[in-house]
């Protein structure tokens, strides 16, 4: 048997580990003599290269170049073409694995064949599954599967010898933010509970920074770099590298060349921390749910600790004293402690696993982890009335893994002519399955046939790695039925209709959308940084083959802040540079959103978001009534203290006024994307 390491296999970077002679846990270089090798591939030569080189090339603007594809992990949709082949997330991440493999193999000079490899806290079953599969192609039998929280939470309880604590472990890194609560002792380490979002890491800093630079480009020079994805990439690098810059000094200055013309601007840290406010603002809203999971407040945590290459940001350090009421641990080294803490991992996998006599170190009494998944597990299920489909949580989230739960159903075999019992599962949280993932179609067959109905037990259970097993068994006869896992129908928008009606095919429409986004000031800070989760959200959602997206802000001023485009960059950076002042004029806003619906043949839909009644709420309403009368549809979205009747009279339907409360807004406009996106229907007027 080969060597086994531990793998961290970041966004950014990776990290490979391994225990020493001593029985520690320690970095292995790569062949560059790096502790860090770039998550980046260059396919421009033959055989193509993984790390520092590839990074070299895409920092001149090579397009040969696959990098940060982990948060696609799993996904069906990501696919990268080189050379006339496409590749997949995983197909990717196998490529850095081998990497990491061969120059652990050369530095150690032994083969490596098997690795614990870490995942963000926030991985659902379909990313555990693919990292997997990874793992596989790079030819390393993965041995387990851990969260990353959970495997920086072993590194250091490893390196302290103290009493039992209870720690808040902050990871927030290139793709990713996850916050996860455990107790750790010498012995052990137990996460209680986890939170995150896989949609919030370092590149949001970045984006704010270089939706800051593109805005001041364009309006001095006229070009906008967002136009061109060379320039595009740029600016991108220019705002990471100023926000390294920012990390050790009080102000940066970027300069930006677009071919011949060149402007010089100056980023001071105090600018940056307030124009990425909202970002830092979202992990302490994530940051105490996780506490409140727990069930446990600040008191209770003894101390924080930082991981992630976003944390060396100043203003991290700053947010957690402030949160915490004491500076994070020291003594961590944020790159490293999650390959460390994943080598302590396949320490204690070997030490199960082997049998032979050889004499082993073993690691300082370190003997149980116990984790927690972040997404609950559940079927699709018909409410008690029978009249919508509804997520019947089974296993909820953050309950100790493995976990295993059963639910039980009633098949009519009829005799025999019924031998298919389908169950749909689900991960997430909302009551809603269409808000849910879904994970698969399991179709149980096999059963014996008596003439009553047959009770059937479907038993599902995440196991250690966070992975979804499922099984049924026929209660009366106790014989476990036949399963096949079906793929996902593309088309699931039947599980947001009654059950008796079917899908609608008129489905290829085009479409022009205008979201109008309240930025009067009692919008200002949370409610706002929320609205614009809710519009990414709705963004990742849309068809942009199909769909046209504008942007208008109304507080006072009504402002186009984009043109109905199908570059969701352009639309998400007007998003990202939304700030809130001043009192309501929804009117207006509508009257512009008309006047830009005015002359296309797409379906056209007006999305207002507000928190409040309007200055001039009587004329808000006569210009929706207008909008409407010219066909446009129109959906209104509340939250705060907005009023529901109100949103009805703006609507054109009573599906299409929404009252969200807190939390609740980035799947309402989800949502609604999904349902623009299905025809409509629902959201328009029946004429
Ligand atoms: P990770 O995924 O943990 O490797 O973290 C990568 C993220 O950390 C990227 O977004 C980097 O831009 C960010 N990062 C690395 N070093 C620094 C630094 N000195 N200051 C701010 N961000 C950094």
């Amino acid at each position: 048997m080969g060597a086994i390491v531990g793998i961290d296999l970041g966004t950014t970077n990776s990290v490979v580990a391994a225990r020493n002679a001593y029985g520690r846990p320690e970095v292995i270089p790569n062949r560059d003599g790096g502790h860090l090798t770039p998550s980046v591939i260059y396919f421009g030569v033959q055989p193509p290269v993984v790390g520092q080189e590839a990074r070299e090339w895409a920092r001149v603007g090579n397009e040969e170049i696959a990098s940060f594809f982990k948060p696609h992990m799993g996904s069906p949709q990501f696919k990268l073409r080189f050379h006339g082949r496409d590749y997949d997330a995983t197909a990717l991440s196998a490529r850095v694995l081998a990497k990491l493999k061969a120059d652990a193999e050369a530095h150690l000079g032994t083969t490596v064949d098997r690795a614990v490899i870490t995942v963000p806290a926030y991985f659902a079953d379909a990313q555990r599954k693919a990292t997997i599969e990874a793992g596989r192609l790079a030819g390393l039998d993965v041995a387990r599967i851990i969260n990353e929280p959970t495997a920086a939470a072993l590194a250091y309880g490893l390196q302290k010898t103290g009493a039992d604590e209870t720690i808040l472990i902050y990871d927030l890194g290139g793709g990713t933010f996850d916050v996860t609560v455990a107790r750790i002792s010498p012995e052990s380490v137990e996460v209680l509970s986890t939170a995150g979002d896989h949609d919030l890491g370092g590149k949001n800093w970045d984006d704010r920074i270089a939706s800051y630079l593109a805005e001041k480009f364009a309006a001095e020079t006229g070009i906008d770099p967002l136009d061109d994805p060379q320039a595009l990439n740029e600016v991108l690098l220019l705002a990471e590298g100023a926000k390294w810059t920012l990390s050790d000094r009080t102000s940066a200055r970027i300069t930006l060349q677009l071919g011949t013309v060149r402007k010089t601007y100056e980023l001071t840290r105090d600018a940056f921390e307030v124009m990425t406010f909202p970002l830092m603002d979202r992990t302490l809203r994530l940051t105490e749910e996780a506490l409140a999971e727990a069930r446990h407040d600040w008191a209770a945590i003894s101390g924080v600790l930082l991981v992630g290459g976003s944390t060396r940001m100043p203003m991290v350090r700053q947010f957690v004293k402030q949160m915490s009421g004491r500076d994070p641990r020291a003594g961590v080294n944020v790159d490293e402690v999650v390959a460390l803490g994943a080598a302590v991992q396949a320490s204690m996998v070997e030490g199960t696993a082997t049998t032979d006599a050889t004499p082993r170190f073993s690691l300082a009494g370190m003997r149980r982890v116990s984790d927690v998944m972040s997404h609950s597990l559940g079927v699709v299920a018909l409410s008690a009335d029978g009249k919508s489909y509804v997520n019947d949580v089974v296993i909820r989230r953050n309950a100790p893994i493995p976990a295993e739960e059963a639910k039980s159903y009633v098949h009519a075999t009829h005799g025999g002519a019924n031998d298919r019992l389908e169950v749909y599962l689900t991960q997430g949280e909302s009551p809603q399955p269409i808000d849910c993932t879904v994970l698969g179609k399991y179709v149980f067959t096999g059963f014996h046939v008596t003439d009553r109905d047959v009770k059937v037990d479907v038993s599902m259970s995440y196991d250690a790695n966070g992975i979804v097993q499922v099984r049924a068994v026929q209660r009366d006869t106790g014989h476990r039925l036949t399963m096949e896992v079906e793929p996902v129908p593309d088309d699931l928008s039947w599980l947001g209709q009654p059950p008796e009606t079917g899908g609608d095919p008129e489905n290829a429409t085009l479409t022009r959308v205008y979201l109008l986004i309240d930025v009067s000031s009692s919008m200002a800070g949370a409610p706002l940084m929320e609205a614009q989760s809710a519009a990414r959200a709705f963004l990742d959602r849309c068809d942009f083959t199909r769909t046209e997206v504008g942007l208008v802000s109304f507080s006072d001023v009504v402002t186009l802040q984009a043109d109905a485009t199908d570059n969701a960059r352009k639309v998400q950076a007007a998003i990202n540079r939304l700030e809130a002042d001043g009192t309501t004029n929804l009117a207006e806003a509508v009257s512009l959103a008309r006047t830009h619906l005015h002359k296309t043949d797409r379906r056209r839909y007006v999305v207002i978001l507000t928190d409040g009644y309007p200055d001039a709420a009587e004329a808000a309403v006569a210009e929706a009534s207008r909008a409407k009368a010219e066909g446009i549809d129109i959906v209104a979205i509340g939250i705060g203290s907005a009023d529901r009747d109100y949103l009805r009279r703006l609507a054109s339907t009573e599906s299409g006024s929404i009252f969200a409360s807190h939390g609740q807004l980035v799947s309402t406009f989800g949502h609604i994307a999904r349902m623009i996106a299905e025809g409509g229907r629902g959201l328009r007027t029946v004429s």
